[in-house]
């Protein structure tokens, strides 16, 4: 297998899978590109599904305010999409549109809405979960559309894709074993379906130096792990999914509670769909009619 950036975008093109926009990260699909995510997201509910997970469908916005609570921008302003709109008079409207028309910089004249564009599959759920927990905590699935301000000709990194996502709100043994419990069942499926995955710890792309630090403690701590999978690189593999324990960083800022009263741990894992697709066009070739017999029945079922 060879692995090349330029040639594998150049294949999904090619066939018809991702349509190029104009703007890198940001390609549309087609619809065998959609089939194969559609099948593997169908993939991850059969496996999950009789673990209860409540199922919840949010918009590619959330509140602004969430973002600050969060402190998303001392970590990751490189990445952060916030919405600007216009609120000026009509003859500021007349110069600001005399200016995108002429293709000068419009940017300045607009000011800040209530929303920023996701920037985590799990962000929105939290402050849903605010107050005390049941015995058995929480556990939520999502399929989201998350924004990472990270254009690149690379076809794995986009500006906007989505994420399959569970969230487990609990006491801190309940999220470390249920987190454990699918970092197995992660890559047990994704070797099922014959990629060569395998599983690593992971840090965060924290901005500037302080990031470092910030990156060497989550190692240390061993708060993230990811599954990886060759796709457009052999030696820097593909995150296609990734596990995240916050502790108590959610349930302090948002007021969960367990039962006892203690601040509730949270921990949520991502499989990114594109991604994952992705990879399997790279493992198995860019027409699905000719993948393996067996990867097929697993998908197409
Ligand atoms: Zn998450």
């Amino acid at each position: 297998m060879e692995y090349d950036i330029q040639s594998f975008y150049d294949g999904l093109v090619a066939h018809g899978l991702i349509i190029p926009v104009g703007v890198q990260g940001a390609f549309g699909r087609g619809a065998v590109f959609e089939d194969v995510l559609e099948r593997f997201n169908e993939a991850v509910s059969r496996l999950s599904h009789d673990d209860g997970a409540e199922v919840y469908t949010f918009p590619p916005v959330i509140d602004r305010s969430v973002l600050e609570r969060v402190h998303y921008l001392d970590s990751f302003p490189h990445l952060c999409g916030a919405i600007h709109s216009f609120f000026g008079t009509a003859i500021q409207a007349l110069a600001l549109a005399e200016r995108a028309n002429s293709g000068q910089p419009w940017g300045e004249m607009l000011g800040q809405t209530g929303v920023v564009l996701n920037p985590a599959a799990c962000y929105p759920v939290y402050p849903s979960f605010a107050g005390t927990l049941p015995a058995q905590g929480r556990l939520v699935t999502m399929l989201n559309w998350v924004y990472r301000h990270e254009p690149s000709p690379e076809p794995t990194r986009m500006q906007s894709f989505r994420v399959r996502e569970f969230v487990r709100a609990g006491t801190p043994d309940q999220v470390i074993e249920w987190r454990d419990m699918w970092l197995q069942r992660g890559l047990d499926l994704l070797q099922s379906l014959g990629l060569p995955a395998k599983a690593d710890l992971a840090s965060d792309p924290f901005f500037g130096r302080g990031g470092k630090v910030l990156a060497n403690a989550q190692r240390e701590q061993k708060l993230k792990f990811e599954v990886l999978v060759p796709v457009i690189s052999l030696d820097d593999p593909t995150a296609c999914c990734s596990f995240n324990y916050h502790q108590d960083h959610f349930g302090s800022t948002f007021g969960i509670n367990t039962g006892d009263g203690a601040v509730a741990h949270t921990a949520c894992l991502g499989f990114g769909l594109e991604r994952v697709t992705m990879a399997l066009f790279k493992q198995h070739g860019f027409e699905p009619k000719k993948w393996p017999a067996d990867v097929r029945s697993k998908l197409w079922q």
